[in-house]
């Protein structure tokens, strides 16, 4: 349907489905013309790409995705959308709307059935109440996708997307960034949305990384530092490490030597790389 995204169109359509807006699945749809298409030119690589949107509400991005991509399979949970969705996106025959919580989905299955042969990207105007679920979802379970393009609140932009060394920066930054290589595209003002939320947007794109950042075996450890360091990140290391992962002081102080470390270095001031080393000496000194 042409000019989905317009604000009388959404509430014309709400209106004949008798639809309102569910607050707890976090529909704030999209209602500014000029951002879906945005998504679409920015998310969407080529026009080979199969492309998995998170949450459709009523088709306003799933619409222009379908003509960026080769096929665009839409996880939606809100049976009620489904019958407002064959009619919003019926000009289009590349798309398959699943009715499913992404959460409980089998995303391997879903690309290997949906997508043989294509390269495939996720793009999506995420549910605020599962923004860093989904995404590690989508990263941890290594799937086959070259990026990840999502709509998610100011904040949640400014944390995914931080720097190691910056004030944003915490677990879930690291965890990103290990998986993949983030940046913020642009902010979308709160207005964009019906309803609108209270707060900003942004889109990012996470460009996932074909290679392995640490190798496998150290990963869970790896991850296990960095949930412990930042857990008190004003700290000195020496505490939260010593304390959470089971090694004396003097031990995590002989791997932050090892790795180049001050003594009183925090977790806030370290780069991905020096993380890597520590989690490497602190490694070898568990097995020695
Ligand atoms: N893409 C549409 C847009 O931009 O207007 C809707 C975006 S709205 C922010 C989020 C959508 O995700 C809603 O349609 C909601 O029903 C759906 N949703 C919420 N939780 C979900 C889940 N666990 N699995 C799949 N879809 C979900």
């Amino acid at each position: 349907m042409e000019g989905l995204s317009n604000i009388a169109t959404v509430k014309a359509v709400m209106a004949k489905h008798h639809m309102d807006f569910s607050k707890s699945l976090g529909q704030n749809f999209l209602v500014n013309p000029a951002v879906c298409p945005r998504i679409a030119k920015e998310g969407v690589p080529g026009p080979e790409y199969g492309v998995i949107e998170v949450g459709t509400g009523i088709g306003v991005l799933t619409n222009e995705l379908a003509k960026c991509a080769k096929k665009v399979v839409g996880v939606e949970i809100d049976s009620r959308l489904l019958p407002i969705l064959e009619e919003t996106l019926s000009d289009h025959d590349n798309i398959k709307i699943v009715h499913a919580d992404v959460m409980k989905t089998d995303l391997h299955a879903l690309i290997e059935e949906e997508f043989p042969g294509m390269p495939v990207c996720v793009c999506a105007n995420l549910p605020y109440y599962i923004t860093s679920p989904v995404l590690m979802k989508l990263l941890e379970e290594r799937l086959p996708i070259d990026c990840i393009t999502v709509m998610v609140q100011k904040e949640a932009a400014d944390r995914l997307c931080a720097l190691p060394g910056t004030r944003e920066c915490g677990a879930v930054s690291f965890a990103v960034r290990y998986y993949s290589e983030p940046e913020v595209l642009f902010p979308v003002s709160h207005g964009s949305f019906l309803p609108p939320p209270k707060v900003d947007s942004a889109v990012i794109r996470l460009n996932v990384r074909a290679q392995d950042t640490v190798r496998r075996e150290l990963e869970p450890f790896f991850f296990s530092l960095v949930r412990a360091a930042f857990s008190q990140r004003r700290k000195t290391l020496a505490n939260p490490v010593s304390g959470q992962l089971g090694f004396s002081k003097q031990q995590v102080r002989e791997a932050l030597e090892t790795a180049g470390l001050k003594p009183t270095a925090r977790a806030e001031e370290l780069s991905f790389e020096q993380f890597t080393a520590l989690a490497e000496a602190l490694w070898a000194l568990r097995h020695a």
